[in-house]
């Protein structure tokens, strides 16, 4: 029953009012504005065909070119504005310091441009960490920028790409992932590109953080932020590609028990301006290496004493006195990334204190 002071005329008349101002409403609120993201395809498992739908091993990495990969996630196009480049199509095993640059030059060049939002780059995981964290130390723009994977090839059942893809971009064209460094994201998680490694040849949820833990997950169409990595990047980094053709020749030396010289000393005789020294444990030193690393650096090879462990910080003067080696060790970066940082960082300086500085900022 109405209460008898309002007149059913007099209620229609009120609704029909209320509608006509969230009409009008509705007509003003300018059209929700949709991120421009452009998605660099550089190969990978994300690129992927098997014989069949149950190869998820053994199968091609890098022969779906980019508008396929686009066009398989039509849903793309209501989380963004997407548009795609091929920038090259390789596994990610076989990625050079050459594709680096060419590919930090392409993203500095879109992110310059006021009508792109953010960059996506559809990558292989076998190096992807190595990719992002050169990114990450060389990109001049806090735009966001994601690099995805897929652990299974296009053509297998459940397989990863698309919703890594969507979820890409997504995050690309959150607010919430401006300013964070480059990111990497599968699996519904966001890492951070200094932290994040491979640590299972080929399960899903093969990337970590180990212990510093990722920066958040892609749940529910929305970018989740809990962390963000304390050490600088992008626009805040000294290191500048925009000349580059060539990076520093930089090695890796695997400490084992029973470690020789011959690898270290084929590395320095062809050319090595740095080694980074992937030790056992804390980075340590065997007698039979510790010797021929000083030779190399009395060469004027920088030595940067890493450890093969995965996680934890190389402790200064610890198991080695690299105040009288003149060596520099690469805190928490683990042998593949020390070598990104020390290749970068030997564009700058050749200066050990001013490398180790280095070491710690970034
Ligand atoms: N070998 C492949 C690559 O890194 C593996 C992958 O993408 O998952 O390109």
């Amino acid at each position: 029953m109405l209460p008898n002071f309002i007149s059913r005329t007099r209620l229609v008349a009120l609704f029909s009012a209320l509608l006509l101002v969230s009409t009008l409403a509705q007509a003003e609120a300018p059209p929700a504005k949709l991120a421009n993201i452009v998605i660099l395809a550089t190969g990978g498992t994300i690129a992927g065909s098997g014989a069949s739908s149950t190869t998820t091993v053994g199968y091609t990495s890098a022969t779906v070119g980019v508008d396929n990969l686009i066009n398989a996630v039509p849903e793309l196009k209501k989380v963004a504005n997407v548009r795609g480049e091929q920038v090259f199509q390789i596994a990610s095993e076989s990625l050079t310091n050459e594709h680096w640059l060419k590919l930090a030059k392409r993203v500095n060049v879109l992110l310059a441009q006021p009508d792109v939002d953010g960059i996506v780059i559809t990558h292989g995981t076998d190096t992807i960490e190595e990719t992002a964290y050169f990114l990450d130390l060389t990109v001049k723009s806090r735009k966001p920028v994601v690099v995805v994977g897929a652990m299974r090839p296009s053509t297998a059942i459940s397989a990863d790409g698309p919703i890594n893809l969507y979820n890409a971009v997504l995050l690309a064209a959150s607010k919430d992932a401006i300013g964070k460094g480059v990111l990497v994201s599968l699996n519904d998680q966001i890492n951070a590109a200094r932290e994040v490694t491979k640590t299972n040849t080929s399960t899903l949820d093969t990337f970590k953080t180990p212990e510093l833990g990722m920066l958040g997950y892609i749940q529910d169409n929305r970018a989740h932020f809990y962390r963000q990595s304390t050490r600088k990047n992008t626009l805040d980094t000294e290191f500048d590609i925009g000349n580059l053709d060539v990076l520093p020749q930089v090695d890796i030396v695997y400490g084992y028990a029973n470690v020789n010289r011959i690898a270290l000393d084929a590395f320095v005789t062809a050319g090595a301006k740095g080694i980074i020294y992937a030790g056992v444990g804390d980075g340590s030193l065997a007698a039979q290496i510790k010797g021929p690393l000083a030779e190399a650096r009395k060469k004027g090879v920088i030595i940067v004493r890493s450890s093969r462990v995965g996680q934890g910080i190389v402790a200064r003067n610890g198991e080695a006195n690299d105040d009288d080696l003149d060596f520099v060790t690469s805190d928490t970066l683990n042998p593949q990334k020390a070598r990104i940082l020390l290749m970068l960082g030997l564009t700058k300086t050749h200066d050990t204190k001013a490398l180790q500085t280095m070491f710690s900022i970034y």
